[in-house]
């Protein structure tokens, strides 16, 4: 195992960046103890049908219902996010996805029966879907709730326990423990370990059987490189730079309000805020006037903001003062080579609340259009055809989304298709993410392997392969003994059936002759 560098994490309330309270990273002991108890269950789980395994799935449901104001209240003080959005993409989304995969599971976990190749004819192939054991999900800060949830309920229904690490900056420590007390959900199947990055090194060396690990791409090859001493799969959702194409044959006030929710919402810290902004030449300086006129009618939280009150503001706090840093560092960049800072651009002096902020005149010489900004902060830069957008918004390390905006779909979806990347929203931004039945992850930097759609549920599975034989007295013509004349019959076979031009008869003929071989040349 690796060292304990750090034993109490302070969790702030970047409302007011005033410490909450602590965790301390556990003890060896409590870390073998949660995947000892993880592995008892996980039999029992295996066990159970997969409706069981829904019913489990919809106490959660319930519990989230029923206590949907605390839940909210409890990640807003960790977070500083705006209500709404808490609503809408933390607590609503999880009840989306459970509702999606309630009635979706038990078709994607059937066993599945698939052809067999005229050679085997006789026999029967399928597919049937083992758990995997035990699944560890490291989650990070910015969907603190939603990135353990989705993930972990997923993990179960295929029939695994489930280990979460919560980030250290927003574990919501308590809020799980009460959810699978109070939710009645299967004892011991969630188990929760907090702690921070070294905690969650620990707990890979205990070797589970599945990692699925959401964070930055800097801890994405720490984590790859550490599965990779024990050979753990996982699957790596990490950060993105998401580029927006806008043609000139937009509804502009629609567009100019979809672009400011995309970049904006959750104040820029989602992995697929809208961080490069590509408006066609024609429009730009319109679209870019609007754009600033709408952010500067946002309202931004502050210290003294109700949070209880979801009409209180439009832009939450920026949750951690290291991405703050991260932040200043960009735009103070894109100002030094030579970028417009239109709107926002400087916070009150140790505040997490940080205005809206719209940059033209951006090069990709500048972090702020290169590299993961991950705060409330768009760079505008111009094109002027559909060969030059897709070339800026290819030029990236990173594939995790995207969006096209334009009245002619044809075009949009030629585009759509063309960008390198795991996902397109057309005419939005982000929303393939809205919808469960979407497999979701992305392609160079962005990571590898897709969490959500059917996939979502058998990326948590073997996909066990099984051959079945009647078994009769005949053995297979491949087996012992290896004669001549049976690898002149077989060659012939090939070239009867294989052949652009079947010649059926002399197939029917070979193959009869292949199948009597099964009945007379056997080492006896
Ligand atoms: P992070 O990588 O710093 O931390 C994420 C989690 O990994 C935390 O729980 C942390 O304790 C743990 N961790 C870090 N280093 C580790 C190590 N070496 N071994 C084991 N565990 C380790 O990320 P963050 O700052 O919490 O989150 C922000 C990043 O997450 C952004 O880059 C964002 O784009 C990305 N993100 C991606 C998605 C997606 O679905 N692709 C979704 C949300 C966030």
């Amino acid at each position: 195992m690796e060292t304990l560098t750090q034993t109490t994490i302070s969790v702030l309330n970047p409302i007011i960046n005033r410490e909450l309270y602590t965790i301390t990273e556990p003890a060896d002991a409590e870390l073998q103890k949660a995947f000892a108890t993880a592995k008892a269950v996980q039999q029992n789980i295996a066990d159970m049908s997969v409706s069981e395994r829904i019913a489990e799935m919809l106490k959660i449901n319930d519990f989230v219902l029923k206590n949907r104001e605390h839940i909210i209240d409890r990640i807003v003080e960790e977070t500083g996010k705006a209500r709404v959005d808490c609503l809408t993409s933390e607590v609503f989304e999880v009840c989306d996805v459970i509702d999606h995969f309630k009635k979706v599971t038990p078709k994607i976990l059937k066993d599945q029966p698939t052809s067999t190749p005229i050679f085997l004819m006789g026999k029967k192939s399928k597919i049937v879907y083992d758990p995997l054991g035990t699944v560890l999900i490291i989650a990070p800060w910015n969907y603190p709730f939603y990135q353990g949830i989705v993930p972990g309920l997923l993990a179960f229904l295929a029939g695994n326990a489930v280990i979460f690490k919560p980030s250290e900056v927003t574990p919501l420590k308590g809020l799980w423990e009460k959810m699978l007390q109070e939710s009645g959900f299967l004892k011991d199947a969630f188990q929760v370990v907090y702690g921070g990055k070294a905690t969650g090194a620990r707990l890979i060396d205990l070797k589970p059987d599945k990692i699925h690990f959401t964070g930055s791409v800097r801890a994405g090859h720490k984590i790859m490189e550490h599965a990779s001493k024990y050979l753990i799969p996982v699957d790596l959702e990490l950060g993105g730079k998401d580029p927006s194409i806008v043609f000139d044959d937009v509804d502009l006030e629609r567009t100019v309000n979809g672009i400011m929710w995309g970049a904006f919402t959750n104040a820029g810290q989602s992995c697929t805020s809208l961080e490069r902004l590509y408006v066609q030449d024609t429009i730009h300086d319109k679209l870019v006037a609007m754009l600033v006129d709408k952010t500067k009618k946002l309202r931004v939280s502050t210290p003294a903001v109700n949070y209880k009150d979801p009409g209180s503001c439009d832009i939450g706090a920026v949750t951690a003062e290291f991405q703050i840093k991260i932040i200043e560092d960009h735009i103070q960049d894109a100002a030094q080579k030579g970028a417009k800072i239109l709107c926002g651009g400087k916070r009150e002096p140790g505040s997490h609340h940080f205005p809206p902020t719209v940059i033209t005149d951006c090069t990709h010489s500048m972090k702020v259009a290169s590299e993961e900004t991950f705060g409330p902060v768009v760079a505008v830069m111009k094109f002027k055809t559909e060969e030059e957008a897709l070339r800026l918004a290819n030029d990236s390390p990173y594939g995790l989304g995207a969006s096209v905006w334009s009245k002619d779909l044809k075009r949009a979806e030629r585009v759509a298709r063309k960008i390198v990347t795991g996902n397109v929203s057309i005419n939005s931004h982000m929303l393939t993410e809205g919808n469960p039945a979407l497999p979701f992850g992305g392609v160079k930097s962005s990571g590898f392997g897709r969490y959500k759609g059917d996939v979502g549920i058998t990326t948590f599975c073997n996909s066990k392969s099984i051959l079945i034989d009647k078994q009769g007295s005949k053995i297979e013509p491949h087996w012992y003994p290896f004669t001549k004349g049976k690898y002149e019959l077989l060659s012939n076979l090939m070239d009867s059936y294989f052949a652009r031009s079947k010649n059926w008869v002399k197939f029917a003929v070979n193959g009869l002759k292949v199948d009597s071989i099964g009945g007379k040349e056997k080492i006896k």
